[in-house]
């Protein structure tokens, strides 16, 4: 399909009505929101399945013997075999219920790598990551007194495999890598690189915030032991999210967190730890959340990834070659395989006023370091403004940036 024809296909451009938040004004104008990758906007079938939830079936999991709590256990362990589906994974017992990335990644650094790091050891990561993909490594090498490694970028903002590959040795015990750079939009090779890190013995977790939402993901296909994501980058609920893991893996990791329904029996003198994948969820979840993640994905499978991965890509071209025509803008983040993530300056406004400039025209985008620091630090800059798409985009959205980057500049003039 041609990247115009992707953009007209009905399926998509009818989306747009299912998302009740992008109908609104701001500021006296259309909402224009180029912010979802930061957190997207919800779908009716979301907000509706959590609703739903709250007013009929809500009851706590697992434990109880009545009608609602059946109903609710239901609806929260079938929102699991949906996520298994979405992700392909082999089994349920491997996908854990978490709040999102953050803790699916602090999961696996405490529980996974704390264990059995050394002095000596080395986790690998690269200068792309997002916080989340880096403070939680810092805090396992502080405690155990292995070593932090970090592949550097190139300067479209691409990870250097040549280099990365050179840091790979058999001292490296695990390699944590982003699938999709939140802060420029750099899509990494992680099928090569979970490859080479394979083949040396590397355990490979692959930060997946990014990567779900836009793409179809096979963690079978890409050949990782772990992959973590949000419910709220991906239409579903804030506080909800996944890690899968390797069963062989997650088997011999002790628990997480302790708490009640991550056991099958306690007593003072000893806890006997609960199957997979209830060992690593104490405590009450987020019942409701994780309905709504599971409306998602329903969502998001109705529409087709393949469409979204097409559209997105022909609506990112789209913005690149618009934005590249305004005068004085730059584009931060060139790599040759880019989602629908677009980081810029323009002249010298500081990114903080130029997003309040576009704001006033209804126009939402990111503004600051994206909480990626070390990648703003690669470029030399404090942050840069940041337009995200998702599948409710369209080009008439694009055009409303481009207006609203020329008013700005004709304000700072
Ligand atoms: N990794 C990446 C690449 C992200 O974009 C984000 C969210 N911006 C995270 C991790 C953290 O996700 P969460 O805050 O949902 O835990």
């Amino acid at each position: 399909m041609s990247p115009l024809a992707a953009l007209a296909t009905a399926d998509i451009a009818g989306c747009r009505d299912d998302f009740p938040a992008l109908h609104q004004t701001i500021n006296g104008q259309a909402l224009v929101f180029l912010d979802s990758a930061a957190s997207s906007q919800q779908p009716f079938a979301v907000i509706d399945a959590v609703s739903r939830y709250q007013r009929e079936d809500h009851a706590n999991v697992h434990r109880g013997v009545h009608t609602l709590s059946h109903r609710a256990t239901e609806l929260y362990e079938g929102a699991r075999d949906k996520l298994r589906d979405f992700i392909n994974a082999p089994s349920r017992r491997e996908v854990i219920l978490t709040s999102g990335t953050t803790e699916s990644i602090n999961l696996v650094a405490q529980s996974y790598c704390r264990p059995s790091l050394q002095p000596g050891d080395q986790v690998l990561i690269t200068w792309l990551e997002h916080h989340s993909n880096i403070v939680p490594w810092q805090l396992v090498c502080e405690q155990t007194g292995a070593e932090l490694l970090v592949a550097p970028i190139n300067d479209r903002g691409e990870i250097e495999l040549d280099e990365l590959q050179a840091l790979m040795t058999e001292r490296v015990k695990l390699l944590a890598v982003g699938h999709v750079s939140n802060a420029l939009g750099t899509v990494n090779p992680v099928v090569d690189i979970i490859a080479r890190a394979k083949a040396l013995g590397i355990t490979v977790l692959v930060d997946g915030a990014q990567g779900v939402p836009h793409m179809n993901v096979d963690v079978q296909a890409l050949g990782c032991d772990f992959y973590a994501f949000s419910g709220h980058k991906m239409f579903g609920p804030t506080g909800t999210g996944v890690l899968w893991g390797r069963e062989e893996l997650l088997e011999n990791m002790p628990p997480y967190k302790g708490g009640g329904d991550m056991i099958l029996e306690v007593s003072f003198e000893k806890t006997v730890f609960n199957e997979l994948p209830y060992k690593f969820e104490a405590g009450t979840p987020n019942i409701a959340g994780t309905i709504g993640l599971g409306a998602a994905v329903d969502y998001l499978q109705s529409v087709g990834m393949q469409n979204i991965e097409e559209h997105e890509k022909a609506l990112h071209r789209y913005m690149v070659d618009q934005l590249e025509s305004v005068e004085g803008l730059r584009l931060v983040g060139t790599a040759r395989k880019q989602a629908g993530v677009q980081s810029f300056l323009l002249n010298d406004i500081h990114p903080h006023d130029l997003g309040t400039i576009l704001d006033h025209q209804g126009v939402a985008v990111r503004t600051g370091h994206h909480c990626a620091m070390p990648v703003m630090q690669r470029f030399g800059l404090p942050g840069t403004t940041r337009a995200s798409l998702a599948l409710y985009n369209n080009t008439n959205d694009i055009d409303r940036l481009i207006a609203a980057l020329d008013k700005a500049r004709e304000v700072f003039a």
